[in-house]
């Protein structure tokens, strides 16, 4: 992720020279960037940025904000920052040593430990205009933004849900209770049963969505919605349900259905929320029909 989303949002909106600065490095591994546009108090959703760029001269920028959550912040060569200018949003690239800005300490998280997440405030900070993307009148490149944040966290469900699925199922042929394989007890196979089927129609409802997007069906925004809501949703009761099955051994730490538990929450957050997709989908299925 700390790669794909800088990425494509270069690909998409940089000009030929920004790409060959910033993105080809990323592209060839030797930099990494982050993606900063979570503030306190609001989201992309609920309005405006709160992070402000003014025109400092005629070919540069000044740049005041704090921003959350920026996964891999303690690490990237570079930040793509979304702030709000009198035209509209405009991304501006920042790099780690700019004058004015400070990188957080990392966050200690619930889930994905392996990630470095930290927060970025940003004094005064002076920007050229060949470093900016934008501004544009429009909020297209934030919407892909959160298209590609939930397509992202789509495939880590479907990933989640297997791995669970997987990891459960065979502790449950081999480990025994009362001299059975625990998988005898139809408790448990109900369980199981459950599990294939969230699967089953997680992977269904992915594909669905896709096709829509490939072949530019007007279901498209709901059906990426609904995919999101039910493949991160589902990701979340099937680490929950695997780590049952599992009893003591699934609660051990370091144990892949533990950490699969605890990465499942971030998924019903990030890119859009649960609560805020289900708007979106109400929204989209009332202009269908
Ligand atoms: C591990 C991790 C990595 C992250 N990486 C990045 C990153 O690289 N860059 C970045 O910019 N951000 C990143 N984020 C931030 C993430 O995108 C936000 O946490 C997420 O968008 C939610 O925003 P928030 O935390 O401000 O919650 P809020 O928006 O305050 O939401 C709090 C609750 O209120 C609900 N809510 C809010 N508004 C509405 C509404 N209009 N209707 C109904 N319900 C609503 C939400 O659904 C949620 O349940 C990361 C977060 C985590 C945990």
């Amino acid at each position: 992720a700390a790669t794909t989303i800088p990425s494509r949002l270069l690909a998409a909106y940089a000009s030929e020279e920004q790409k060959k600065k910033y993105l080809s490095p990323l592209l060839e591994g030797c930099a990494s960037a982050a993606v900063a546009v979570s503030e306190a108090g609001m989201n992309i959703e609920n309005g405006p940025l709160t992070t402000s760029a003014t025109v400092a001269g005629e070919d540069a920028w000044t740049l005041q904000g704090t921003k959350n959550y920026v996964w891999n912040a303690p690490l990237a060569d570079f930040f793509l920052v979304a702030a709000e200018t009198e035209q509209g949003p405009a991304w501006f690239l920042l790099e780690r040593d700019t004058a004015g800005l400070e990188i957080g300490l990392a966050d200690k998280t619930l889930g994905f430990q392996g990630c470095a997440m930290g927060s970025l405030t940003i004094n005064n900070c002076q920007v050229d205009n060949d470093l900016v993307i934008g501004p544009c009148s429009n909020r297209n490149s934030l919407t892909a933004l959160r298209k590609w944040q939930n397509e992202a966290l789509i495939s880590i469900a479907l990933g989640l849900i297997e791995r669970c699925y997987i990891t459960a199922l065979s502790y449950a042929k081999q480990h025994k209770s009362g001299g059975r394989p625990i998988i005898s007890y139809q408790e448990i196979g109900f369980k199981l049963a459950e599990i294939m089927t969230l699967d089953q129609t997680a992977q269904l409802l992915a594909m669905k969505a896709s096709w829509a997007q490939e072949t530019n069906s007007r279901d498209t925004d709901a059906l990426l919605g609904c995919a999101k809501v039910f493949c991160c949703e589902a990701a979340e009761k099937t680490a929950s349900e695997c780590l049952q099955i599992m009893g003591g051994a699934g609660y051990v730490k370091d144990n892949l259905v533990a950490e699969s538990f605890q990465d499942a929450k971030y998924l019903t957050i990030a890119g859009v929320s649960s609560e805020i997709s289900r708007m979106m989908i109400a929204d989209a299925v009332l202009e269908m029909y």
